[in-house]
């Protein structure tokens, strides 16, 4: 039996989880399940899978819950703390680490410290501190598998020799006998439509991915492309990759969802359904292989597999994070927290589709960077980048 919290648990990809954990009663546990403010769905999946513990992040709402669970035997627990409880106790085998943005970087690191089997959804955590938290996966023999579903398929296409060498650092994907990461992309919905087009663009319609269906941020990114640009500093990180190494190919159909370039001219690719639970049942089965309830590919139904270049122009995001990974230190961190304050404020419809982007183009410009060995530094950038991204926001 496998013990799993699920951090994030009301989220898309904490209720896809949820639901590949639910097919495997003899073999997966839910230890906890964790929320933000939603005290209702938590409420509601405490009934359906009995966790040890139950964590809102707001203390109002954790109070709420109690109240609710009183007749259970469900500890519920509050705040931040409560969330790096869940996610590094002795019980713990694999935490699913599915908070959005950098409220995840705590837990997430909780777990690694802790030497957990890491499934990492929350790419923001890795982007802000990606030396710091691949030092402590190494530190700590924790197991991290990439969930996100580019980065789980180029886990899949790797020799197994891999985890031994890239994770703990003792050789570089050329030992491996790769010459490159394929790292493929959609385009996101509005792939075709001219930048100029672009000005009038909807939260509603920016929403509206043609091929996965996921949480109001990440969907947001996907349309910018800036979620393939936070995915180009994952890799990066996870595989060791330099940047020569390391090439975006955009495939609207999101049927190979990435590809590992041999130096003998292979290339392997992992291909299925956009369907998250693909990735998920790959991390929460690890070693093994279990069912994920995703129906197989219908070659016969696939009318073609398409591939283009990303266009630069149209999409400034991809260069604002290659080039935040190339200046390295803080640069990552400060690009992500702009983006998170920039997406926000899209949502709230109070910049539009296109200041995204000149927003974090600005930050980066004012800011600092300076080396991020410490988990402090990384933070006061977080927080300095957010107050120039606000004051951004209010000058326009
Ligand atoms: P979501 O918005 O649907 O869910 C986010 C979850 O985080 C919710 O459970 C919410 O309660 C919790 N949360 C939000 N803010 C919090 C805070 N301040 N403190 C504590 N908990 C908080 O997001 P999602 O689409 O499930 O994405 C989650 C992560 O997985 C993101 O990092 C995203 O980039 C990544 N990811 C998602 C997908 C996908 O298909 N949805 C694919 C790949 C990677
Ligand atoms: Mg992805």
């Amino acid at each position: 039996m496998r013990n799993v919290s699920v951090i994030g648990s009301t989220g898309t990809i904490g209720v896809n989880t949820l639901d590949v954990i639910s097919r495997h009663p003899e073999q997966l546990k839910v230890f906890a399940l964790t929320a933000n403010s939603q005290v209702e769905k938590l409420y509601q999946q405490c009934l359906e899978f009995k966790p040890s513990y139950a964590v809102m992040r707001d203390e109002s709402a954790a109070q709420d819950l109690r109240e609710r669970l009183s007749g259970y035997d469900i500890e519920v627990l509050a705040g931040a703390q409560g969330l790096d409880d869940v996610a590094s106790a002795n019980e713990v085998d694999a935490v699913m680490c599915a908070i959005v943005g950098a409220a995840g970087l705590s837990s997430t690191l909780a777990a690694a410290r802790a030497g957990k089997d890491v499934l990492l959804a929350n790419k923001e955590a890795l982007v802000m501190s990606g030396d710091i938290f691949m030092q402590t996966v190494r530190d700590n023999q924790a197991t991290l598998i990439p969930i996100d579903s580019e980065h789980n398929a180029i886990y899949q296409c790797l020799p197994e020799t891999h985890s031994s060498c890239l994770v703990k650092a003792q050789c570089g994907l050329s030992d491996l006998g790769i010459e490159k990461v394929l790292l493929t992309g959609s385009g996101g919905p509005f792939r075709e439509q001219p930048r100029a087009g672009l000005v009038e663009i909807t939260p509603a319609q920016a929403i509206a991915h043609p091929n996965w269906t996921m949480g109001p941020k990440i969907s947001v990114d996907s349309a910018t492309m800036m979620n393939k640009g936070l995915e180009y500093i994952e890799a990066r990180w996870l595989f060791s990759a330099s940047a020569e190494q390391l090439e975006i190919v955009v495939h609207p159909e999101s049927i190979i969802h990435s590809m590992v370039q041999y130096s003998d001219g292979s290339v392997l690719a992992q291909l299925g359904q956009p369907d998250m639970r693909t990735p998920i049942a790959y991390g929460l089965g690890y070693p093994e292989r279990i069912d994920a309830g995703v129906k197989p590919l219908d070659f016969t139904q696939l009318t073609s597999l398409t591939f283009e270049a990303a266009n630069p122009k149209r999409f400034p995001a991809i260069a604002l994070a290659q080039d935040a990974m190339a200046s390295g230190g803080t640069a990552p961190a400060i690009l992500n927290a702009a983006n998170e304050v920039a997406v926000d404020a899209f949502l709230a419809e109070q910049i539009g589709f296109l200041a995204i982007t000149d927003l974090i183009d600005s930050v980066l410009q004012q800011q600092v960077v300076t080396p991020a060995d410490d988990l402090e530094v990384v933070l006061a950038a977080d927080q300095e980048a957010r107050r120039l991204a606000k004051a951004w926001i209010r000058e326009q």
